[in-house]
């Protein structure tokens, strides 16, 4: 039997072979938008789908098609797809698999754009959703109905950090044959791999933890081949949001290094953990990897470590959540996550300033709630600008 390579091993060596590429070490980048037929006759044939090959890249781009496999492998998923962004991918996948006046069952805590794009599809098709903390199976089971299209589910959710047992809402779902979608971005596959937990189709913000140095804007999809077979012809190909060879390109160089960073990540995250608890001006701080968070034991069961985002709430008002922002040095106020830098923002004001202020308060997104996504840096070096501009406030 071939020795299964470990997720480390995978990373770097999946889906490229250098062999192939007059011994390229590095996977080229192929820069062009359309490919050549030697004759009339193979053109026919390719788009026929009779012999493999490029046409044209909106259909494929062997760049992308290296990222593509290294994200399936990682994911153990049987075929990934690239696109041009994170919401380019939770937008495919979601058409894909609904119609006018279906439902789809959705985590109570979502990405602010993934909430917008859900609005738009109930103003725009009737297609309804409900919200559920998916805390119990009958919970859950409660919000299926015969037009329940799918079961949307974001764990960590953003920005709350509450975590959600996929293994169980994936047995409730496929009781009624009911596909599960994971916005994976949070945790990485590094750290939770949703379709070893019979779930159906992973989503990425790659933008994220998969490209790591906050230079490209990127999502992937995971899952079944012939579902995304049936996308990549579909939303993908028809809507047009796929990846950029450039940006799979940088994606492969960032993922290199992903399990290193995001243990990395982790490590530094749990000693900020401990030291913002032990601060006076913090009332609250929500790590999934501390034995405090509510869902502790579901971290245990189904992710490697506890990742790289804190939230955590002030004493004080809206006012003093924007003075501690602005009283900071070399963490950077920015939205997104998962880079070299540690990144701190405001969900209320900034990335989920879309929600209407009554669904955001049900999200646990208050006025006082700060995200930070726990850099690279030297952890004593960030807990020490975030003391100074804490003691400050
Ligand atoms: C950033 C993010 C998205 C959207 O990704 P883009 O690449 O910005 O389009 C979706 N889900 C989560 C959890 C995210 O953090």
């Amino acid at each position: 039997m071939k020795h299964h390579k470990q997720f480390e091993t995978s990373v770097i060596h999946d889906g490229y072979e250098s062999a192939d590429m007059l011994g390229s070490l590095a996977a080229p980048l192929f820069q062009t938008s359309t490919f050549t037929f030697e004759t009339a006759e193979e053109g026919e044939r390719r788009f026929a789908g009779e012999e493999e090959g490029y046409m044209y890249s909106r259909l494929g781009n062997p760049t992308v098609t290296v990222l593509e496999e290294k994200m399936a492998a990682l994911e153990k998923g049987e075929r990934a797809l690239g696109f041009a962004s994170g919401m380019a991918a939770v937008s495919a996948i979601l058409v894909a698999l609904t119609k006018a006046n279906d439902h789809i069952v959705c985590s109570s805590g979502l990405y602010g754009c993934t909430f917008g794009l859900l609005s738009m599809m109930n103003e725009k098709y009737n297609i309804s959703h409900d919200f559920s903390t998916m805390e119990t199976k009958d919970e859950l089971r409660e919000l299926i109905r015969p037009e329940t299209a799918c079961v949307y589910v974001e764990t960590p959710i953003n920005p709350t950090m509450k975590l959600i047992d996929l293994q169980m809402v994936a047995e409730v779902a496929h009781e009624h044959d009911i596909p599960v979608v994971v916005d994976n971005t949070f945790a990485s596959p590094y750290l939770q791999r949703p379709l070893e937990l019979s779930c159906d189709v992973v989503i990425h913000s790659a933008t994220k933890y998969i490209g790591g140095h906050g230079d490209v804007i990127a999502g992937v999809a995971v899952g079944k081949k012939d579902f995304l077979d049936d996308v990549q012809m579909t939303t993908q190909k028809d809507i047009g949001g796929i990846m950029s060879p450039l940006d799979a390109w940088l994606l492969i160089r960032g993922l290199k290094t992903l399990p290193i960073r995001v243990d990395r990540h982790c490590d530094n995250a749990e000693k900020i953990d401990v030291k913002l608890r032990s601060h006076p001006k913090v009332s609250r701080v929500i790590y999934p990897n501390d034995a405090n968070h509510p869902d502790y034991h579901i971290r245990q069961k189904q992710m490697k470590r506890g990742g790289g985002i804190i939230s955590f709430e002030i004493k004080g008002t809206k006012k003093d959540a924007q003075k501690l922002l602005n009283n900071l040095g070399f963490v950077k106020i920015a939205v997104s996550l998962g880079d070299a830098e540690t990144l701190i923002q405001h969900p209320a004001t900034m990335t989920h300033a879309v929600v209407p202020e009554s669904s955001r308060l049900e999200m646990g997104i208050t006025d006082q709630l700060i995200r930070l996504s726990v850099g690279l840096e030297a952890w004593d070096d960030i807990w020490g600008d975030l003391e100074q501009a804490l003691d400050r406030l």
